[in-house]
């Protein structure tokens, strides 16, 4: 046993030990390994809130896991969210150069009839970044493997030139970067971070549509790093036409390269990737295993990917063979998970980033209108996205009473029904509050 993933498997199966798969999955369904340095492990997750939860509750096993297995002391710091991780990454270290990425690589990238133009689109300005297709935009539904090819691109740009400047970001750290970058007076810095850029990767753009300042600035690195010749690859959830809220500008340079989507995967390449996570987990499938999973999980691939690491939970936890009936078990256990319940937490996250406010400030008595609309929508999503009272939505508020959160959610109800800004502003704050999934 010596890759990181082994180890990182050794550590899940003892965890596995005390906890329900459900709960595994939970928290540590998108944490990955990232890399060991002088015995501090380090592990990447999505967000703040599952770090704080992940040190707290499971800190000291795993770093007694890992302590076992080296004979050694160790310490964990934990990486959260993409720009932390794009941050380490790009640190001088002097051992081993770019760390395992999350596996996501060309390498691990079953092609098939869905995404075979978007793979090869990827692979060619990995080749000849800045020479053949630029801008590169991909473009599909969630969980179709956008992400995962951007990544790649990176990774083999960088093992094929180390030193190259690599900047990943998602749409909406770009907007928070701008933000705190005006706020500190630094957007000089802000500027150079990205204008310097070799290879420019911007997840889900879909995220800065509707925000003035930040498409200004996205306008002028764009400019910047085309005319220098540099590789721009940009993914999001539609094509740059229903971007409705996109400056025309934006659009049209989005548009010079080459556009290429990812659809639905079908039953072969599900099963092929169905099988590429088991063995990626250190398990064989047989093919009526195989078969079943694909047949019944058919247009995400993030969800085929988490009944294949419950079944890899239920394998440790009960030691059984895998059969038809386990992977029933499995599958609905991700669909009674059903969809993705948010914590209060990630809403008001999420909320305070999209309208550019503290998370004290949107629980807090700040009557200032964009403030206040911040916070109407964050209980609007509070009521509709989870279970919670009206009270204790009220509780995540400073204690505001159960009628005056009822007040605000029929407000965002009303001006939904009134405007449409409102409307694509639920939508967008929605959706970036489903991808902290
Ligand atoms: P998106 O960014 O489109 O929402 P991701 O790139 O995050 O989707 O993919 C979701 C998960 O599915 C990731 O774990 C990724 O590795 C996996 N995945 C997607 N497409 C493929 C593929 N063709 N081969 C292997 N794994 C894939
Ligand atoms: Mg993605």
């Amino acid at each position: 046993m010596n890759s990181l993933t082994d180890i990182w498997n050794s550590v899940l199966a003892v965890l596995g030990q005390n906890l329900t798969p459900t709960a595994l999955n939970t928290w540590f369904s998108d944490a990955r390994p990232i890399s060991i340095v002088n015995n501090t492990f380090i592990l990447y997750t999505s967000n703040p809130y599952k770090r704080g939860v992940i040190l707290d509750r499971f800190g000291p096993t795993i770093t007694a896991v890992l302590g076992d297995i080296f004979s050694a002391e160790f310490k964990m710091t934990i990486l959260a969210g993409d720009e932390e991780l794009n941050i380490f990454l790009s640190e001088d270290k002097p051992d081993d150069g770019l760390p395992e990425v999350a596996g996501y690589t060309f390498e691990n990238f079953v092609v098939g009839p869905s995404n075979k133009y978007a793979h090869a689109a990827a692979m060619a300005v990995s080749e000849k970044p800045g020479k053949v297709y630029n801008p590169l935009f991909i473009y599909g539904n969630s969980g179709l493997g956008k992400t995962h090819l951007l990544l790649a691109i990176g990774q083999a740009i960088h093992t094929r030139d180390p030193g190259a400047k690599v900047v990943y970001l998602k749409g909406d750290d770009f907007t928070n970067d701008l933000i705190s970058a005006i706020r500190g007076g630094t957007q000089e810095e802000f500027r150079q971070k990205y204008r310097n850029a070799d290879l420019l990767l911007m997840d889900d753009i879909q995220f800065i549509a509707g925000k003035q300042q930040t498409q200004e600035e996205f306008f002028h690195t764009f400019n910047t790093l085309f005319e220098s010749g540099k590789q721009i690859v940009v993914t999001s959830d539609r094509p740059p036409l229903e971007m409705n809220k996109l400056e025309d500008r934006i659009r049209t340079r989005l548009e010079w390269g080459l556009m290429a989507d990812i659809s639905s995967p079908d039953l072969e390449t599900r099963m092929a990737i169905t099988r590429n996570k088991a063995s990626q987990l250190g398990m064989t499938l047989s093919n009526e295993v195989v078969e079943f999973i694909a047949e019944n999980i058919t247009s995400n691939i993030r969800q085929l990917e988490g009944v294949v690491k419950k079944l890899f939970a239920y394998r440790d936890l009960l030691g059984d063979t895998i059969d038809v009936n386990t992977v029933k078990r499995a599958i609905k256990d991700v669909i009674r998970t059903g969809p993705y319940v948010p914590t209060p937490e990630i809403i008001i996250t999420e909320t305070a980033k999209y309208f550019g406010i503290t998370e004290e400030a949107i629980r807090g008595q700040s009557r200032q209108k964009n403030t206040a609309t911040a916070r109407q929508v964050a209980m609007y999503l509070c009521r509709n996205l989870t279970n919670m009272s009206l009270v204790d939505i009220g509780h995540q508020f400073d204690g505001r009473n159960h009628a005056t959160v009822l007040a605000s959610i029929r407000k965002i109800e009303d001006l939904m029904g009134t405007s449409s800004d409102m409307s694509s502003t639920i939508r967008d704050v929605t959706s970036n509050i489903s991808s902290k999934n």
